[in-house]
Parts: structure tokens; C-alpha cells; sequence
């Protein structure tokens, strides 16, 4: 299964991500939480992108297209992938099927999770990341069973530098002007699956497995 998961910042596309990958048991690949990684290991190319995220900005195509390729080319994503977070701008786009078509590969959906700006501001507010795992949570819709704990590994729960407020309204402003156009790139290929993201995560979850059980 070859997936890309798309919505703007916050609609819960890192949570779904995480189920439909263990599910369809394939790799869960988040540009975002590639180059936190990357800032974490100390690498340069790390400090250069953390700049910008904090910022709110986009990482450079560049940067960001030659991470996906090498990505691409790790063994675990031979035989399918779900990508969330990319393509986020239409070279993007346009560069990631350029890399498709070299592997030979064809995407079996895209899903689209929709939400008004006011829902994604109260779920991004309520966000809190583990420090050490990256395992997301949030303060009403996905209480971790210790208050400010993650489950996974006792890692203290914290609000990502770009999720304050200010940073957040720069970010639905890029996803409006530069993500949004890449819903109607996918569309004009027919090929675009829309969720009603305001429902629970329960919903969007059988959601989006039922649509895919009928489309493979
Ligand atoms: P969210 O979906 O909540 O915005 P992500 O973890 O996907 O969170 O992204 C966080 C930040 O990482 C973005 O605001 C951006 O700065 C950077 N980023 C992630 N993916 C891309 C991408 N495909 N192109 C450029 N920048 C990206």
C-alpha cells in the first residue's frame, strides 16, 4: 500500500498515520519528524531545517525532496509507504512523482483530512509532544494516562516551539497558499480521498480503512 496523508497542521494527520501504518504494516513516514530527528542527531542539514520550522516556514524544496529520495531508498519501503507531511507545495508534488515513476511505483491513494481553522487552532493548542519519543498526544482528545507522561517511554509531555499561536497562523497561512493546491493537483489525477477530520479519531480511523478496503 502506498499512501499519502494529507490536511493542514494539526488535523491529526500524525495520529492517523501512526494507526493506518501499523495497520497496513508498512513504514510511517513523517517529513516533520524526519528532520527533528535530524536536529536532534546534531547534523547540520538538522540546524539548517530547525530553523525554519521554528520559524513556521517550509524547508527548502531542495532539502526536503533529496531527504524523501533517500528515504525512499531504505529497504522497509519497498513494498509500501505512508507518507505524511510531504508533498506540502506543488514542486513537491511534481518531484515526488517524478521519483515514483523512476522506482516504477504508483500511489494507491491519497487522503485529504479536512478541518476549519478554528478546530485546528484548539487541537493544535492542545498538542503536547513526548521530549525523548515524539509520541503525540493532546490535552482532551488524547489524554496520556499520567498527566504530562508519555505512555511509551515516562518522557515528559511539551508544547512544540511551533505550535504557539503566532507560529501556528503563519503555518495555516503557508498550508492555504502552498499545501492546499496540492489537493487539486491530486484531483485533476483523480485521484484524491476526502475526510471529515472534525470527528473523533476513531471516526477518521474506520473512515479511512473502509474507503481503502474498497479502493484495493
Ligand atoms: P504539522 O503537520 O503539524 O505542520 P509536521 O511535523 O508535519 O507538523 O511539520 C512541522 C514543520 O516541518 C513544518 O511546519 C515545516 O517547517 C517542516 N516540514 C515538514 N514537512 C515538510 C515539507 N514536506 N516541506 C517543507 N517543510 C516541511
Amino acid at each position: 500500500m502506498r499512501i499519502i496523508l494529507m490536511g493542514p497542521p494539526g488535523v491529526g494527520k500524525g495520529t492517523e498515520a501512526v494507526l493506518l501504518a501499523e495497520h497496513y504494516h508498512i513504514p510511517h513516514i513523517s517529513t516533520g519528524n524526519i528532520f527533528r530527528e535530524l536536529y536532534k542527531d546534531n547534523t547540520d542539514v538538522g540546524k539548517i531545517a530547525m530553523g525554519y520550522i521554528d520559524r513556521g516556514e517550509l524547508v527548502p524544496n531542495h532539502i526536503t525532496n533529496e531527504i524523501v529520495r533517500h528515504r525512499l531508498m531504505e529497504d522497509d519501503a519497498k513494498d509500501g509507504f505512508l507518507f505524511d507531511g510531504y508533498p506540502r507545495n506543488i514542486e513537491q508534488a511534481k518531484a515526488f512523482d517524478h521519483l515514483l515513476k523512476e522506482m516504477g511505483w504508483k500511489l494507491n491513494a491519497v487522503i485529504n483530512i479536512a478541518a476549519p481553522d478554528e478546530v485546528i487552532i484548539e487541537r493544535i493548542a492542545g498538542r503536547r509532544v513526548c521530549e525523548t519519543c515524539g509520541a503525540v498526544y493532546h490535552i482532551h482528545n488524547k489524554k496520556p494516562k499520567r498527566e504530562g507522561i508519555c505512555d511509551l517511554d515516562g518522557g515528559k509531555l511539551v508544547q512544540r516551539a511551533d505550535d504557539m499561536e503566532e507560529t501556528v497562523q503563519r503555518r495555516l497561512r503557508i498550508y492555504c497558499d502552498q499545501t492546499a493546491p496540492v489537493i487539486g493537483y491530486y484531483k485533476s489525477k483523480g485521484s484524491i480521498v476526502e475526510i471529515d477530520g472534525t470527528k473523533s479519531i476513531q471516526y477518521t480511523d474506520s473512515t479511512i480503512k473502509k474507503v481503502l478496503g474498497e479502493m484495493n
